[in-house]
């Protein structure tokens, strides 16, 4: 019986990457700037990663699951360089409104993390660009639910909608990373 470990929970789409509807190709995929070298720094610092993301996109016939596979692997190899790996991409075809075991909000894959990890959820961290991905974070007992401005944060604070719960709102991932570095 080790200690448990501390992660962080990445939304993808809008978050680790430039939101661009349905992104399905490879091509495509244009991560936001620092993003490869803060998850480096969160990594070395001892944090867990992983990727949660819907990707409702499959569920409507608009890509295929091999099509995200693929995004995923171009995602991977790009971070390779820096050390970066993810112990694990978490993904929900669904559309929203289906039965899903674990589109967000659903805290379920973070759960699953931790039974299969062996992760203090408490000491955890999820960081999205949307209310889902908060709401997520707080049925799963994180410690922080972080929201950035990038992909959909922006709007959100424009329309000025206010998340119901405890959340830290950041600029972007890397200040996130550097936030959670700070904590640690
Ligand atoms: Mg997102």
């Amino acid at each position: 019986m080790g200690d448990l470990a501390r992660a962080v929970f990445l939304d993808r789409d809008g978050t680790l990457n430039l939101e661009k509807h349905y992104l399905s190709k490879p091509e495509e995929l244009e991560l936001f700037e620092g993003v490869p070298e803060s998850l480096s720094l969160l990594q070395s610092a001892g944090m867990e990663l992983f990727v949660v993301t819907n990707q409702s996109g499959i569920g409507r016939g608009y890509f295929s699951e091999e099509d995200m596979h693929r995004v995923h692997d171009r995602l991977c190899s790009i971070l390779r360089p820096y050390g970066v790996t993810f112990r694990h991409i978490y993904f929900a075809p669904e559309v929203p409104g289906q039965p899903s075991y674990g589109r967000k909000p659903s805290p379920q894959f973070l759960w699953d993390a931790a039974r299969d990890y062996r992760l203090d959820l408490k000491q955890s961290f999820m960081i999205g660009d949307k209310l889902c991905d908060l709401q997520c974070g707080w049925a799963a007992g994180v410690a922080t639910s972080i929201l950035v401005r990038t992909g959909y944060g922006a709007q959100l604070e424009q329309a000025g909608v206010e998340p119901e719960g405890p959340f830290h709102r950041v600029h972007d991932l890397p200040e996130a990373a550097d936030w959670i570095l700070q904590k640690a």
